[in-house]
């Protein structure tokens, strides 16, 4: 596993006559390759809330990263090309968070000026009105296309049940007496 991004990232950003601005591969990728850093200003979830009025903005927080429950990287702050790299339900790229840190790896071999991708998969509250699914629609084109840029509700309530799990175990864990050394 890789654990560095180079100093100079192998894409560049042009504009797309499909989607805007994109990230294009100025060389071959490597499947598994360690592409770019996503960086820009950590803040707190509340933080993110109150800088960026959803109802209010028509477009969704492109900049946005949600890395944990604690903190959010917003690329909009400091953020580097990363932020450029579009969403697509077929992607060739994946977000790996790595110590709190995230980066985006290649998922398979990408050649030259292919468009980067990778699942944004925003994290669902669970009680999306249908203005939310409208503001997070996907028409990325692929086969597999599920409809929305958050993650499926399959998914949403896999990690609600996953979380719920965690939770348990700790408490159980809390419950036991402390191991005698
Ligand atoms: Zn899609």
């Amino acid at each position: 596993m890789p654990t560095r991004a180079p100093r100079t990232p192998p894409f560049e950003i042009r504009f797309s006559p499909i989607a805007g601005r994109g990230a294009f591969a100025t060389r071959a990728i490597a499947r598994g390759e360690r592409i770019i850093e996503y960086v820009g200003e950590r803040i707190s979830h509340a933080v993110a809330d109150a800088r960026y009025d959803d109802a209010a903005m028509s477009e969704h927080h492109t900049f946005l990263f949600a890395v944990s429950n604690r903190t959010v990287i917003d690329a909009a702050h400091g953020g580097n090309d990363a932020r450029f790299i579009n969403h697509s339900c077929a992607p060739n790229c994946e977000a790996v968070i790595d110590r709190s840190r995230v980066f985006i790896d290649a998922v398979r071999d990408i050649a030259v000026g292919e468009e980067l991708f990778y699942d944004y998969e925003y994290q669902r509250s669970g009680d999306e009105a249908a203005e939310d699914e409208a503001r997070y629609r996907c028409a990325c084109g692929a086969a597999t296309c599920r409809g929305s840029i958050m993650e499926s509700r399959a998914a949403y309530e896999a990690r609600v049940a996953a979380e719920a799990a965690k939770r348990a175990a700790k408490r159980a864990t809390a419950g036991e007496p402390a191991p005698t050394s």
